[in-house]
């Protein structure tokens, strides 16, 4: 029987990538990168289209006899994430695309009362209601932690007056509250949610959450793999005069020390994520061993 397809949004990128090769790995699938350059692609996935979210009917080529769909849009890049949300979803429709899986996260304007803005948190939680409504046979909601792989990228640690590593960030190091995982394992979630629609194919959240840290465990997982490095914090008000988009970043700092990344009643969504991935997560322990040098 010929396999089911499923076409994957931001396949060359952090989430993609390890969507594309669990779902490869699995091998229950026919599996789809979309990019917008497929010329250059040199991923694992069985076919390569191409696709690009402010182009709409590109997605409905790509879509074109896909069973499944996994969406991710990049606010880093200024997507517009309400109107590209918008096209991938009419895309998909039109496409006939039976599981719509949408990654999202907590929508931080509501749950602090308007109080907090970090856009590139609440502009996705805001496709989540036309997701809902749009009708699609199935539809989960994933929502992915904060990257282990930040802290050796662009949030990693940076010398400092000192003449240290480390970091200087607008949040208490003693607070566990920053939901963290390798994104990779991301690919094992939605594999099960393709796998399993009739167990969270009606509107269910999945939030990718290995560890519950604070900036203080983060220090220490490194010093057990030897690496020293240093925290300072600074308010909020400081850390947002220091580049374009930090103002962004203090925001999401607060929210963090107020709510958690997962925000309020998270236990349910971390658990079912747990429940439903295809394989076991890494620890940020393991993590450090594998990746940083
Ligand atoms: P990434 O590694 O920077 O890759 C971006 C991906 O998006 C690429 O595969 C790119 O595909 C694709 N893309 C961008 N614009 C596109 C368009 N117009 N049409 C089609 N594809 C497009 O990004 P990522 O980390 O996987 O995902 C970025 C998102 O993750 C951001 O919105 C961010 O808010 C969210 N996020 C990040 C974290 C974190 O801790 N870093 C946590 C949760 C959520 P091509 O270039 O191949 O076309």
């Amino acid at each position: 029987m010929e396999k089911k397809t499923i076409a994957v949004i931001g396949a060359t990128g952090a989430q993609g990538k390890g969507v594309v090769s669990t779902l490869v790995k699995e091998g229950s699938f026919t599996v789809r990168a979309v990019t917008r350059n497929p010329d250059r692609y040199t991923g694992e996935a069985h076919e390569v289209v191409k696709g690009d979210l402010t182009d709409n009917p590109s997605l409905k080529e790509a879509f074109r006899d896909a069973y499944g769909v996994f969406v991710v849009t990049n606010f880093w890049e200024g997507a517009d994430e309400l109107a590209q949300g918008h096209s991938a979803v009419q895309a998909a429709k039109e496409a006939g695309v039976s599981h719509f899986v949408w990654s999202t996260l907590p929508d931080v304007e509501t749950i602090s009362g308007g109080q907090l803005h970090v856009p590139h948190f609440t502009g996705k939680a805001r496709v989540d209601e036309l997701i809902r409504n749009s009708g699609f046979p199935y539809y989960t909601f994933v929502q992915p932690p904060f990257y282990f792989q930040n802290l050796n990228g662009q949030l990693g640690a940076q010398p400092q007056q000192d003449g240290s590593l480390g970091w200087t960030l607008p949040i208490d190091p003693t607070k566990k509250v920053i939901h963290m995982a390798d994104i990779n394992d991301l690919g094992k979630v939605v594999a099960g949610a393709f796998l399993h629609p009739d167990q969270v194919g009606h509107g269910s959240y999945l939030a990718l959450a290995t560890e519950l840290n604070s900036f203080n465990d983060v220090l220490a997982a490194f010093q057990a793999n030897g690496k020293a490095y240093t925290f300072n914090q600074v308010p909020g008000e400081v850390f947002s005069t220091f580049f374009e988009g930090a103002g962004e970043i203090a925001q999401m700092m607060a929210y963090f020390e107020q709510y958690t990344y997962m925000g309020p009643d998270a236990a349910d969504r971390i658990m079912m994520a747990n429940k439903i991935a295809t394989d076991n997560f890494l620890t940020l322990d393991q993590w450090i061993k594998q990746h940083v040098n």
